[in-house]
Order: structure tokens, then sequence, then C-alpha cells
């Protein structure tokens, strides 16, 4: 018999290892075991995120027992679970399953993806659009998994820095493209609504590799497709 404590410690590893993709419906191990593991301590996860919530809700002064508060900590540990879900998934396996052999070697660009994520500095939503480009050198992806990575990764506490590159870097190593350039331009409410209160403020981050370093005319060619 296996107590929860090393249920949990599996969980653990195996998020921290980023080797599965977990979801409610299953897990792409198929280790039944995992499954079984997390489904029994995501109530207990939730629980230990109320209890904090709970206890802001005092720090901020507040009655947290008064009506309106009532089932806020759950509300508040069901959404961030949400938000971060990105945690529980694994991007590459995730492309990894929808690979494609294909002579086309043109540019294959998706602009203008919706992306929301939180800044891990303040827990605070930044949202924008991410335009995510690859030069195929024989294998394509399905074009919906080039979004759902960015979903995936956009679903965790990041900074936008770091988002881009993760991006760039799972296309990278899984379809060994001849470049892949991506582009996220985004509003951070930490900046909005606190701190410099810069309200149209848009930040820039790119992250390029291959051709699109090396080749200024596919670099250009990339800029002027994703202008507005
Ligand atoms: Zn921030």
């Amino acid at each position: 018999m296996k107590s929860k404590y090393m249920k949990q410690e599996k969980i653990q590893s195996a998020i921290s290892e980023n080797k599965h993709v977990h979801s409610g419906r299953g897990c792409c191990c198929d280790d039944d075991e995992c499954i079984n593991a997390l489904l029994e301590t995501e109530p207990l996860v939730v629980k230990r995120i109320e209890g904090a919530v709970g206890t802001i809700l005092e720090g901020l002064g507040e009655d947290p027992v008064r009506e309106g508060l009532l089932k806020t900590p759950e509300r508040v540990a069901r959404s961030l679970r949400f938000l971060t879900s990105g945690y529980s998934q694994n991007p590459e396996e995730l492309l990894k399953n929808a690979v494609f052999t294909e002579t086309y070697d043109e540019m294959v660009l998706v602009k203008d993806i919706d992306i929301f994520s939180m800044c891990e500095h303040h827990m605070l939503p930044f949202f924008g659009k991410a335009h995510v480009a690859y030069i195929p050198d024989g294998k394509i992806v399905g074009l919906s998994k080039l979004a759902r990575v960015v979903e995936v990764f956009a679903r965790r506490l990041q900074v936008q820095e770091r988002l881009t590159q993760q991006i760039r870097d799972a296309i990278q190593h899984v379809l060994h493209p001849k470049g892949v350039g991506v582009v996220i331009e985004a509003r951070h409410m930490c900046m909005v609504m606190r701190g410099v209160e810069k309200l149209n403020s848009v930040t820039t981050t790119s992250a390029m590799s291959g051709q699109f370093i090396t080749s200024q005319s596919t670099r250009n060619e990339f800029l002027r497709l994703i202008r507005p």
C-alpha cells in the first residue's frame, strides 16, 4: 500500500521532470497509477490553496466569512489551478502527436494567437498576441498544435521573455525545422494597475533560431507578415 505522501511525491517529480502530459482525462505515459494518483490528490491541492487564500483575505483585513467572500477561497483555488494547468501538460509530447512528413519548405506562420498568462513576479495577468513561424525541413506539424503549445506554456507562472523562448525551443526540438521565429506582444497588468501605471504600454519579445537568425530576408519576411 502506498501512502498519500508517496503519491504526492510521485506527482511532484512527474511535474518537475516535465515528462508527463496529464489532464483530467489521461496521462501520456499511460500509467494508471500515475493518473489515479493525480486525480486523488487534486482535491488536496485545491484545499491547500483555499487555506492560503483565506489567510490572504484575513491579511487584507477582510472578513472571510461574510456572504460575498464565503466561497471566494474555493473559487480562487479552482481558477488558479486552471490558469496554471500548463504545468501538468508537456508541450513537446503534444507536438509529437501531430507531426507529418511533407516537402513544403516555405515559411509557415500562425499569427495573432491570443495569449493569457500570469507574471511570476506579481501573479497578475499579462495578455496579448503571439506570432509563431517556422520553416519546415521535411516535417510539418498540425497548425492547431502551434497554438496549443503557446497555451500550455502560457498557463504557467511566466515572464514574457522565457515564454517566448520556451515556445521556440519546443518547436525546434520536436520538428528540427530550418528555423523558428516567435514574437509576443503583451500588456502586463502589473504595469497597468500598479507601479508605473502605464496604461497603453506593450512589451514585445522575440526568439528566433536557424534561418530566422542567419537570413536577413527570412527575418524581414516574418516581421513584415506579422505587422498589423
Ligand atoms: Zn509583474
